[in-house]
């Protein structure tokens, strides 16, 4: 018997798209470029361990997380395929990443040296890939005489593979990029002349990818693409949001003109009004600062939230829709065509990014898997 689900108020993720996304993407990347998929905060809110199989069926090369217990999530469900954690881990905790095969980014000798000890101990190569600052001044090491020094000597240690180098775009402007990219070129070229010689040279996020081919080196690192968002500028990929929000009504209020509702009375009824009470608040990752800005979608009609969002629930103003009770159902994040918000339009009203809005749904919600494909 299938669990049942507990909430009303449930994320969406149609695997379809996010399978056929990874198909755009690597179409339009070539044969010759390897895929990291980025699953970090779980999967920016689409669930990171439910749709890594999905990533992986569909020629991802590596899954790619931000932090070290992200990455031991995924390797519960998965004890083979290639893990990369895209930060840093602290020194105390390198054996960790060493006993489950991950594979770590690192900027120094220091922390090589602990690794190798590490491996060795065990019978293993541990693989990393060295992370170089090409401005954003984020992680990794300016390219200079000293960490080309360091490289080699971590080279030189037995067991451990550097089987990728690395650097990361601030995305100022296309100039800025540029000079970003060259500094990178030109410190791999220089370790090659070095004899150090990497599998994987990788630059580029979604953004990159899209817009600079010539940043794709041999491998690139989407994370929003494939979720569907499109923030590139010069080119384009026709990639598909694959997550909604839904919800239903929990209860029906008619309250008359001169009335308030919420936290703080700070919505004003200017008429007699029916509101919709809605089993869902910014905990679930409708943001608490849509406050005046949000609304959502019921019975294809536009729904004003009003009043404060609570942790677990808000309220929406439904006087001019006609056949709202409880439980009629409720599109809180989708399509847009519907009438509901999207993802874009989220993002633009809080003055914040889509993966901002996309990973504050990966908590409480229960997330729905549609099109999902039996393994054996
Ligand atoms: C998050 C992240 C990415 C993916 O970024 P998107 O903009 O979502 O494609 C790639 N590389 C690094 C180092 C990151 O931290």
């Amino acid at each position: 018997m299938e669990e049942p689900i507990f909430r009303d108020t449930i994320v969406k993720v149609d695997l379809d798209i996010i399978r056929d996304n990874m198909m755009k993407i690597r179409a339009m990347n070539g044969d010759n470029v390897a895929i990291m998929a980025v699953v970090k905060a779980n999967a920016y809110g689409h669930g990171a361990c439910h749709i890594a199989q999905t990533l992986i069926d569909s020629g991802a090369s590596y899954l790619a997380v931000a932090t070290l217990t992200e990455a031991l999530e995924l390797r519960q469900v998965n004890t083979e395929f290639p893990i990369f954690i895209l930060g840093h881990t602290p020194d105390r905790l390198l054996k960790y990443v060493v006993d489950n095969n991950i594979t770590q980014t690192i900027f120094s000798f220091r922390q090589a040296d602990i690794i190798n000890r590490f491996a060795s101990e065990h019978n293993k190569i541990a693989k990393v890939h060295i992370k170089v600052d090409t401005g954003m001044h984020r992680l990794g090491q300016q390219p200079s005489n000293n960490f080309a020094n360091e490289i080699l000597k971590i080279s030189e240690l037995s067991n451990i593979e550097m089987e990728g180098i690395f650097s990361h775009l601030a995305l100022v402007d296309d100039a800025e990029d540029e000079n970003q990219f060259q500094k990178f070129c030109s410190f791999v070229d220089t370790l090659d002349t070095l004899g150090i010689h990497f599998k994987y040279k990788h630059i580029a996020d979604s953004i990159a990818c899209v817009d600079y081919p010539q940043y794709r080196l041999n491998m690139v690192r989407p994370g929003a693409l494939i979720y569907g968002m499109h923030s590139f500028h010069i080119n384009y990929i026709p990639v598909v949001p694959a997550i909604t929000m839904e919800s239903k009504v929990s209860q029906i209020h008619r309250i008359k003109k001169g009335e308030c509702v919420g936290y703080d009375y700070k919505w004003k009824a200017t008429r007699d009004s029916t509101i919709a009470t809605l089993p869902f608040g910014y905990v679930d990752g409708f943001p608490r600062e849509l406050y005046n800005k949000g609304h959502v979608s019921i019975n294809g009609q536009f729904a004003p939230v009003i009043g404060v969002i609570c942790m677990d629930q808000c309220m929406a103003d439904v006087t001019d829709i006609p056949n709202v009770d409880c439980e009629t159902p409720v599109v809180i994040f989708g399509s847009g065509v519907d009438g509901s918000m999207t993802i874009g339009e989220v993002a633009k009203l809080l003055e914040s990014n889509k993966n901002d809005i996309l990973c504050r749904m990966g908590g409480r919600p229960p997330h729905i898997y549609l099109n999902e494909k039996e393994h054996n």
